[in-house]
């Protein structure tokens, strides 16, 4: 499935964040049976209210929920692009995330030690951004280089070549490609899906932050916030730590303790939602009383492509879906009233899933 890739600099929180993350898993793995457990991977089920409000109705005998991977990337340093140490597996991996949690030091703490002596996350953050960019250029590098001696048996290479070098130029200025101008062309687009390329991947900053600042910023995140505005890019404030305390506790007593803090939502939530989100996915549901289950699709997916999410067979027979939506649902209680107060739609192999569709499929085996 798609995956978040965590970085930051050593010592900023990333190791505390994951084990909170892989908590979280554990604490869910016996209703996931079907994922397997990879030490650098936590996949973990992504908080949604409206199954809380289906089960209510339906009554099922499980519930199961959407879930989002995660990958620890830890160890990229300065230096990385270079190949030092093990850099290079760290970009391979960075490259096969399809999102970017960047974990910020945000906290002041002497007893932990900053690699570069202070905190300063507009510094970190350029640290570990140089890096990435360094690694796009150098494999748009080879790339450029690879296609400019095969324009010669290949003229249609032309304009992939020009937009490959004006790339190339908007990089070596130390500028990601989430900024690059013709980013949305066909060609542009073609080049980045092909290389993978890292900074044109979505970006969640995510301020490492101690219980006092959660409230209220202080210059840390203040500053990362000004990045990110002009970047177009989302902020997060969370205080790791907390979170992995929070793991395995009643949700009353969680709830109790962000009260005594001032916030509403745990930071572990915030970020399984905000990287759901920042995948490009969203979830339908199924509302039977043996299960009802939140299912995992990209935003823009057809009936026929959301029920191969449930079943290949699924897709390739698909007839037609039964599909309410879930605030129809939820007003007229059970899917009979709906139907009777014409709340139930009929639709066929083109009709785009909506976030939330409550979906029934019909298809042939
Ligand atoms: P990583 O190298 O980025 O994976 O960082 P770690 O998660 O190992 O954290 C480095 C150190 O910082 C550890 O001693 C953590 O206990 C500590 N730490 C992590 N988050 C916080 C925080 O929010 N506040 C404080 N004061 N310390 C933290």
């Amino acid at each position: 499935g798609l995956s978040i890739g965590i970085v930051g600099l050593p010592n900023v929180g990333k190791s505390t964040l994951f084990n909170a993350l892989t908590k979280a898993q554990n604490a869910a793995s016996a209703n996931y049976p079907f994922c397997t457990i990879e030490p650098n991977k936590a996949v973990v089920p992504v908080p949604d209210e409206r199954l809380g409000k289906l089960t209510e109705l339906v009554k099922p005998q499980r519930v199961l929920h959407s879930t989002v991977d995660f990958v620890d990337i830890a160890g990229l340093v300065k230096g990385a692009s270079k190949g030092e140490g093990l850099g290079n597996k760290f970009l391979a991996n960075i490259r096969e995330s399809n999102a970017i949690l960047h974990v910020v030091r945000c906290f002041e703490d002497d007893d932990v030690v900053h690699v570069d002596g202070s905190v300063d996350p507009a510094r970190d953050i350029d640290v570990i951004e140089t890096e990435l960019i360094m690694a796009d250029v150098q494999s748009l590098e080879n790339r450029v280089e690879r296609m400019s001696k095969q324009l010669k048996g290949d003229k249609t290479l032309g304009p992939k070549l020009e937009m490959g070098r004006k790339m190339l130029a908007h990089l070596n200025e130390l500028q990601p490609i989430s900024s690059f101008p013709e980013r949305d062309t066909t060609v542009a687009r073609e080049l980045i899906r092909e290389m993978a390329m890292i900074t044109a991947k979505n970006v969640i900053y995510c301020c490492n932050v101690d219980e006092d600042t959660l409230t209220e910023d202080n210059a840390s995140v203040a500053a990362v916030r000004e990045l990110a505005e002009q970047r177009g890019a989302e902020v997060l404030k969370i205080n790791a730590k907390m979170e992995e305390d929070f793991v395995g506790l009643e949700e009353s007593e969680i709830d109790e303790f962000l009260e005594s803090y001032g916030v509403t939502e745990s930071g572990l939530t915030k970020i399984i939602r905000r990287g759901f989100h920042s995948l490009g996915l969203i979830s339908y549901f199924t509302a039977g009383v043996k299960e009802v289950r939140a299912w995992t699709i990209e935003d823009g997916f057809t009936g026929p492509q959301a029920a191969g999410v449930i079943h290949t067979d699924f897709e390739r027979g698909f007839i037609r879906a039964e599909v309410i939506a879930y605030d129809d649902y939820v007003a007229n209680g059970t899917e009979a009233a709906c139907r009777a107060k014409g709340v139930l739609r009929v639709e066929g192999k083109d009709y785009v899933v909506k976030d939330g569709d409550v979906m029934h499929f019909l298809f042939n085996v």
